[in-house]
């Protein structure tokens, strides 16, 4: 058997899988004793507990049951957003649930965003609630491990702790020296703690629709390297920085992004920047401050420098499509696609910025 056929095989087992799930869902769901549940399956109560949480979600969320019950979605992917969306009532589930549409073509780390801004977009109240209430439980606490080692842990607020984490790589990254990369991280940590005060140099962007910045809409920002921020963070970022304007069209696609200097690869570059916030490889949600802007169609093969052929891929992806064993196309409809050794496409596209205007 070839590797395309056994790959075939696999997604087969995957998606019969999943319609097992499935109906072991719909029996937690008849079954009222959770203590019976875990007797049967072997199981910790906890987890039987879980599966009939799990169970009863399927109710709030019928579209993606309708998909796990189809073998297109796994059960790990449904309790991503079983789990973002608890704190929402049975109506705000449904109305999370009914843009999954294409929740079984996201891997779960982008499942998790989607959602994530979902939430925020439909109770956006909550949503500030829930963060200041999450923020009081901020905390840093400390363990000790073997080895005259210990560990320090930071329980804290989302943009601050991706502001610290960046600070403490850029720090570390202008140490020439032949210490290893987790060690000259441990070491700047401390030095900015202990050491001298040394001037915060990170910039955090922040990527808002101006009616939210205008306070008249409430929809959720977006943070590199954090995901989706709910609208009065957002807020708070935007008015910390000097910002630009991004314009979007009818359905909250960029057109353009404003900037005092105008020399056109720069502005082009950040429009790229504004426009993908992530690598473009499907799946891949690395922060485009970490990756390159990449020519689809070759320079060199007559590929040109402007925004249609354009886009940013993180170094692991770079690299595969470079050594030409992935295939990267990008067409002028925005559609990007990869496809992959064995002959599997996949398409997508640069997420929206704003919310579309209502028809
Ligand atoms: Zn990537």
């Amino acid at each position: 058997m070839g590797q395309r056929e056994i790959a075939e095989r696999m997604l087969e087992a995957w998606k019969r899988l999943a319609s097992v799930e499935f109906d072991l869902l719909c029996c937690a769901a008849e079954l009222d004793d959770p203590h019976e549940i875990a007797l049967l399956l072997r199981i910790p109560l906890g987890r039987a507990k879980k599966l009939q949480e799990q169970a009863a979600a399927m109710g709030r969320l019928p579209q993606l049951a309708a998909l796990m019950r189809d073998g297109l979605l796994d059960l790990d992917r449904f309790e991503v957003v079983r789990k973002l969306t608890e704190n929402l009532d049975s109506e705000q589930a449904r109305r999370v649930d009914a843009q999954l549409a294409g929740a079984a073509e996201s891997n779960s780390k982008e499942l998790k965003v989607e959602v994530a801004r979902l939430v925020c977009l439909v109770d956006p109240l909550g949503a500030e609630i829930r963060h200041v209430r999450a923020v009081k439980r901020s905390e840093v606490r400390y363990r000790s491990m073997p080895d005259g080692m210990a560990e320090l842990t930071a329980h804290l607020d989302a943009v601050r702790a991706r502001q610290v984490f960046d600070q403490i790589n850029v720090d570390a990254e202008s140490l020439d020296d032949d210490r290893s990369w987790g060690e000259k991280q441990a070491d700047v940590f401390v030095d900015r703690l202990l050491g001298s005060g040394r001037p915060v140099t990170v910039r955090t962007d922040v990527t808002v629709s101006a009616t939210t910045l205008l306070g008249l809409t409430s929809e959720p920002g977006y943070v590199a390297g954090v995901g989706p921020v709910e609208a009065n963070t957002a807020r708070e970022i935007a008015a910390q920085g000097d910002w630009r304007k991004v314009l979007t069209d009818e359905v909250g696609m960029p057109i353009g992004v404003g900037r005092k200097r105008c020399r056109p690869p720069r502005v082009l570059r950040e429009f790229v920047m504004v426009r993908d916030r992530v690598c473009q490889a499907p799946g891949c949600l690395r922060p485009v401050k970490e990756c390159q802007i990449d020519h689809a169609r070759g320079f060199a093969s007559g590929g040109e420098t402007e925004e249609r052929n354009l886009g940013p891929f993180c170094d692991v992806h770079h690299c595969l499509k470079t050594i030409g064993r992935y295939r990267f196309t990008r067409g002028a409809d925005g559609v990007r696609r990869w496809i992959t050794p064995l002959g599997f496409e996949y398409e997508t596209r640069a997420k929206a910025i704003a919310e579309p205007d209502p028809p």
